[in-house]
């Protein structure tokens, strides 16, 4: 017989690195699926999206915005407050 506890946790932001707390941005032509840089301000990626549609006259784009998230042990969970052991993951 087996017996399995399950405890609690949680996903946020992944505020482990400062360099890694805001989102990045990218913008996409969807049209000829040329790329902005990644960044973390907003006028760099739209500024390219603007030059870019000035010069080809391609006016349809997607924003691509990744957030880096971590999942940690909540309070209640006999890991709360270690997450930086070793043998957290360890089964
Ligand atoms: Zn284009």
């Amino acid at each position: 017989m087996s017996t399995y506890v399950f405890a609690p946790w949680t996903i946020g932001p992944d505020r482990s690195d400062e360099d890694t707390t805001s989102p990045l941005r990218r913008i996409e032509c969807t049209t000829c699926g040329e790329k902005s840089e990644n960044g973390v301000e907003q006028v760099g990626p739209d500024m390219w999206a603007i030059s870019h549609a000035v010069r080809t006259s391609h006016r349809g784009f997607r924003e691509v915005v990744t957030a880096l998230l971590r999942v940690v042990p909540a309070p209640g969970n006999p890991y709360h407050g270690k997450e930086d052991s070793d043998d957290l993951w360890e089964v």
